[in-house]
């Protein structure tokens, strides 16, 4: 008898700690739950804000809601909740900002031509913004953002250019080209054609020609003087579009800086894009 009592006394210790054990483990996922509260709408990308950010986005450190997991949420792999913060409730808008979709992704390009037959689908006219032609998810995230502008007090955000065919780059290709031969008698085509291609796309190779690409009145660098350029600097890519062609990044995208140019490539690339002050080229890695 004293035996079984020794053994059963051993047993309740046991399935003691065992509760005890249980206990702190739920405590500890209540926990590192609390504060992973987020408001409706929010999106979940990395963290980091920059530091020319408004103030008003604050780090979070927190894991992500759906690591209910004990054994996940104390992993520090787990890729901490990111929150947008918008003034408009773009939630009708997310699923096309939010594109998962890597078509989005597509590369025009010099080394990477779409050639002559690449015609984007889904292509939509929003005669509203000035000259917005974009394939219909960018449409949508266009939308949405200039809904934001709008928002916030900007009346006069213009689109200058957006989707242009093979046809259309090859005559403004060859207009700047005769342009500079007049400039420069002496020139042969060749030198006219070198400084052409420092700030124009030969055809086929126009990012215009992804559908994804808007240029925002005016086309000039008088447009880093704007409202708009202030906003797209900051929020742009909370609505999937980047600086296609940043400041000091000529020799990897092969064009000049160009304050006015944004592109369309999806809210969770573009936020990459942005923290990591990178271009589309070194996000895919092709930056030959
Ligand atoms: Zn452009």
């Amino acid at each position: 008898m004293p035996t079984v009592e020794y053994r059963n006394s051993y047993t309740v210790k046991f399935i003691l700690i065992g509760v005890c054990l249980a206990v702190i483990a739920v405590l500890a996922v209540m926990l590192a739950r609390l504060p992973a509260k987020e408001p409706e709408g929010s999106g979940t990308v990395a963290p980091g804000i920059t530091t020319d950010l408004p103030s008003t986005a604050e780090p979070v450190t927190t894991p992500a809601e759906t690591t209910a997991d004990p054994s996940e949420s104390t992993a520090p792999e787990t890729e901490p909740a990111r929150q947008y913060e918008y003034v408009t409730d773009v939630s009708e808008y997310l699923e096309y900002i939010d594109t998962k979709d890597d078509a989005y992704l597509v590369l025009a390009n010099r080394q990477h031509p779409l050639g002559e037959n690449y015609y984007p689908k889904g292509l939509t006219v929003m005669s509203e913004y000035g000259n917005v032609t974009l394939c219909y998810t960018a449409a949508k995230a266009f939308e949405a953002m200039h809904r934001e502008m709008e928002a916030l007090g900007m009346a006069d955000v213009i689109v200058a250019s957006s989707f242009r065919d093979y046809d259309y780059q090859y005559k403004l290709y060859n207009k700047y080209v005769k342009e500079e031969l007049a400039l420069h008698p002496g020139y042969t085509r060749e030198q006219a054609e070198a400084i052409v291609d420092t700030y124009s796309a030969r055809p086929g190779t126009s990012d215009h020609q992804t559908g994804l690409t808007v240029d925002f009145f005016p086309v000039t660098r008088k447009f880093e003087q704007t409202k708009t350029f202030r906003f797209m600097m900051e929020n742009g890519y909370k609505f999937g579009f980047i600086l296609r062609f940043p400041e000091g990044k000529t020799d990897i995208t092969g064009y000049m800086y160009e304050s006015w140019h944004w592109r369309f490539v999806g809210r969770e690339a573009a936020t990459e894009m942005f923290e990591r002050g990178i271009t589309l080229e070194e996000y895919l890695g092709v930056t030959d």
